[in-house]
């Protein structure tokens, strides 16, 4: 950066999804717009390459999507089968995950702007394919789910790069290495730059608006304790190293007011070898979700969830955060030979314990070897005979245990025995900055601080107790569009 004190229409702070719709859209207003990203390129984009790229929208079908995706033919338009995505569908699945706590004017600004967003980001170079679990295999009729639509051509990572030749052509400097520490007050009001620190050192930018676009509070273990809660320390980062609030603790700085669910956030049981912060060759292979076909113990050998609640779909976030709360934040899930075969193949990755009798498979594992015994002596004795039906909850509960297990309770009886040592991953954080509809950030008493933006996952009141497949996305794309107008407007 050079001596003299540069200054931008509008100034976005982090470069992934959010952040570069909100640039993009910014300068479809004519503004002048400089990104800064803290990671260097090879990292840009924060959590953004972690994902499979899928966004949930409005849309009718599959005829409706068919201008979205260049190489769909007539004979897939014929073949494929995909029902309307409503904007009722879209709120009904919102509220049935957060308890029907998400802001209802965020969300009605969500839906609303769901599909035309999708459409805008074609216009600057998106391109967008079938998601990839849905893509029908050649030739054949297909029926595909209707909730996320469509995926980023090549995922997460097609989707920051998309987006970044699209600022690139558009004019818009990004700058690496370079991190905000803190957002300028302008004198009579609301923000008017910021504080940015790269190799050369400490600057300031000056602008007409600030988006914060610059994700969660995941990888700040300070934080993570501070608002998520004891335990959370040891957590394994699922995603980028670089997401730890910065753009949180700047805005409460200037008088911002905290939104959604700080004590919330997405989680997954997790092999406990996974790496501290996320690797994109490794992250997805990871996950540990087969625990309905088993049981779970601590190191003191007892149970302490019921793994049969729902499907793991259902269940994970608040199993990961379970564990978590065990000693040492780790826990052995435990199969027998009938439910080794139905494990998620990313189990083959996984570090097994193995033993022919539940006794050695104590030992090996360290647990409390008289404790681990009771425990599955008194699971078999309450549990059934018979075989898993992992497709469907099958009622087969415990009756007499604490805690239960209310499906697939199955007796752990048939040799050998294996075990997979796990702990908790987080994901990303849930609780956030209150926002406007227009993504303008608000103060303690709901009043816009001037100048001041936000737009992904720093944004609170979306997401509580659980989040929505696809909709981060999204939700990132439609705040930043809007934001980055806004800040736009600001500047003129
Ligand atoms: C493993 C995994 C799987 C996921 N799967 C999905 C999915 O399938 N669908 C979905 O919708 N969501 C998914 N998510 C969540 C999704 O990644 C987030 O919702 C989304 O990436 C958030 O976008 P964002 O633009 O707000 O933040 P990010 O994409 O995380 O970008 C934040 C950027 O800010 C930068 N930054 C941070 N601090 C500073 C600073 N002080 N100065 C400058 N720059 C800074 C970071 O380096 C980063 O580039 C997943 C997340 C993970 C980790």
């Amino acid at each position: 950066m050079g001596q003299d004190e540069p200054h931008y229409d509008v100034i976005v702070v982090g470069a992934g999804n959010a952040a570069l719709c909100a640039a993009l859209s910014a300068r479809d207003h004519g503004a002048s717009v400089v990104v800064l990203e803290k990671a260097p390129a090879s990292a840009q984009g924060g959590n953004c390459p972690y994902t499979g790229g899928g966004f949930r929208f409005v849309h009718d079908g599959i005829e409706d999507l068919r201008d979205l995706v260049e190489d769909m033919t007539d004979a897939d338009v014929a073949r494929i089968s995909m029902a309307p995505y409503t904007a009722d569908d879209f709120r009904r699945h919102l509220l049935a995950v957060t308890h029907g706590d998400t802001a209802p004017d965020l969300m009605d600004t969500l839906i609303s702007q769901s599909r035309p967003t999708v459409d805008w980001m074609l216009s600057k170079g998106v391109r967008w394919e079938l998601p990839s679990g849905s893509r029908p295999s050649a030739g054949a009729p297909s029926v595909i789910p209707n909730s996320v639509g469509l995926a980023a051509w090549r995922s997460g990572p097609g989707l920051v790069d998309m987006l970044t030749r699209a600022a690139r052509r558009s004019g818009i400097d990004i700058l690496y290495e370079t991190k905000m520490l803190r957002l300028l007050e302008d004198p009579r009001g609301g923000v008017r730059g910021v504080v940015a620190g790269d190799r050369d050192g400490i600057h300031e930018i000056r602008a007409g608006g600030v988006v914060l676009a610059c994700g969660g509070f995941e990888a700040n273990p300070e934080m993570r304790v501070k608002y998520l809660g004891g335990g959370w320390e040891r957590a394994k980062v699922r995603g980028t190293r670089f997401n730890t609030g910065d753009g949180h603790r700047a805005a409460l700085d200037v008088g911002a007011k905290a939104g959604g669910q700080w004590t919330g956030c997405h989680a997954t049981p997790i092999d406990i070898d996974a790496p501290k912060t996320g690797e994109l060759e490794v992250t997805d292979r990871m996950p540990r979700r087969s625990y309905p076909l088993g049981i779970m113990v601590n190191l003191s050998g007892r149970r302490f969830v019921d793994e049969g609640e729902g499907f793991a779909e259902q269940t994970f976030v608040k199993v990961g955060t379970r564990i978590l709360e065990q000693e040492r934040g780790l826990a052995f899930q435990i199969f027998d030979a009938k439910a080794r075969p139905m494990l998620e193949p990313r189990y083959g990755v996984a570090t097994a314990v193995e033993a022919g009798d539940l006794g050695a498979l104590a030992e090996r594992l360290e647990v409390n070897t008289v404790a681990f015994r009771g425990t599955v002596e008194a699971f078999n004795a309450d549990a059934q005979d018979g075989e898993y039906t992992p497709r469907k909850l099958d009622g087969r509960a415990t009756k007499n245990l604490d805690p239960p297990k209310s499906n697939w309770a199955i007796r752990i009886d048939t040799p050998p025995f294996v075990a997979f040592t796990v702990t908790g991953g987080i994901t990303y954080t849930y609780g956030g900055l209150s926002i406007a509809g227009d993504a303008q950030v608000l103060d303690l008493e709901d009043r816009p601080i001037p100048g001041l933006f936000a737009a992904g996952e720093i944004v609170g009141g979306i997401f509580y107790h659980n989040s929505l497949r696809a909709a981060g996305l999204m939700h990132g794309a439609v705040f930043g569009k809007l934001a980055g107008a806004g800040a736009a407007k600001v500047t003129r």
